[in-house]
């Protein structure tokens, strides 16, 4: 539809700090303007009524390479599908595999997707249960770097995994080839911690996976129950997960098949942490549950004693921060191109599942209506 009113939306735009009732009115795929009554002429009008209007939400962790391995989820489904108007893959392509992810994955979505390129030659494609850093030929700097310089647009960091299963031998090795790469790059890091998918392999202590990263770093995984995570076995929070925060590093949910506790979760937060961002870590074999898509995952953030304004900061400005990207998503700003997410928040009570099958209660339920990208109106 060219133009059209979103009409009387609890606009909330943690960017601006809006949060209110107003209209917004969308121009030829433009936001053309936001306020009280801009319905007056016979624009064609979307009633947003009852309705929560955001900046369109980002998800900053999936596994998109569609139809490939177990993993590999359409990215339509997380994204418009969901609500969402940005989602971003977390290293399912190595730079062998990149144009393959360009051509074939985001130049077919409709949904804006962005891409963290794998340190591993052999990228993420198997599953995270393989030792895809556990040899040194694996990690080959000069073909990363043509790769990135090649595809600036969609790549936003470099996914490692840091897990005794993934570096084996090579323990902390690629993590400071790594560290290499992103200040060469000026890239940022995207390190997943939890040591979910191999069961006899020790996962290096976080303290020194933490001393590789920096500001603008992001850990993702901060409420993984498996070893690896953020606190200790007596429950306490590593001082230096503490330390990393305060200096910059940014930490994402990654929810997934394993990584979402809620027991974990609550002791991170009475400790002070807060996630940057939330995202769903949705692949193929996690969208019929635990995790099904970023409203719900936000909903159960909420459920921890997140407030709502808070949980949509994460899934709009701070993703944009984490993703280097807030001059092009993040708020809802006139002249921009729409990105926008239109949400039900449900006052019901239902039952937040999380990675363990652990159960807490919830009060809000968030529903994805839909989505709009330009003059493109996306309903789930
Ligand atoms: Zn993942």
């Amino acid at each position: 539809m060219k133009d059209f009113v979103l009409k009387a939306g609890r606009v909330i735009d943690p960017a601006s700090g809006m949060d209110g009732r107003f209209d917004v009115r969308i121009r030829n795929g433009v936001i053309d303007g936001i306020g009280a009554d801009l319905a007056a002429d016979d624009t064609p009008i979307i009633d947003a009524a009852g309705l929560i209007v955001t900046p369109g939400l980002i998800d900053v962790h999936l596994h998109l390479m569609k139809g490939l391995g177990a993993f590999g989820a359409d990215p339509d489904i997380f994204g418009i599908g969901s609500g969402v108007t940005t989602v971003v893959d977390a290293g399912s392509a190595g730079h062998t595999l990149f144009n393959v992810f360009r051509n074939y994955v985001t130049d077919n979505a409709k949904t804006r997707v962005l891409n963290y390129i794998n340190l591993s030659t052999l990228g993420g494609v198997a599953g995270p249960g393989y030792g895809i850093l556990a040899d040194p030929r694996l990690i080959e700097e000069e073909k990363i770097e043509k790769a990135v310089e090649a595809n600036r647009d969609l790549i936003v960091g470099i996914k490692v995994m840091a897990t005794g299963g993934a570096l084996g031998a090579e323990g902390l090795k690629p993590l400071a080839r790594a560290r290499g790469l992103g200040d060469a790059l000026k890239l940022p890091l995207l390190v997943h911690i939890g040591e979910s998918w191999s069961k006899n392999a020790q996962p290096p202590p976080i303290g020194d996976v933490l001393k590789y990263l920096r500001a603008g770093d992001i850990v993702t995984h901060m409420f993984t129950a498996h070893p690896g995570g953020l606190l200790d076995d007596k429950g306490k929070l590593w001082p230096e997960a503490r330390e990393a925060k305060e200096s910059g590093v940014l930490m994402d949910v990654g929810h997934g098949l394993h990584n979402l506790n809620f027991d974990v979760a609550r002791r991170v937060l009475d400790q002070g942490l807060m996630p940057d961002a939330v995202s769903t870590d949705g692949h193929r074999g996690n969208r019929a549950g635990p995790v099904y898509d970023l409203p719900t995952t936000m909903a159960k953030l909420i459920a921890l004693g997140i407030s709502l304004t808070e949980v949509v900061a994460m899934a709009t400005v701070n993703a944009a921060g984490l993703l280097g990207r807030v001059d092009q998503m993040g708020s809802i700003r006139v002249g921009e191109p729409a990105e926008i997410s239109v949400l039900r928040v449900e006052e019901r009570e239902w039952l937040a599942v999380d990675s363990q099958k652990q159960t807490i209660p919830a009060r809000q339920a968030i529903v994805p209506v839909c989505a709009i990208r330009g003059d493109a109106i996306h309903r789930t």
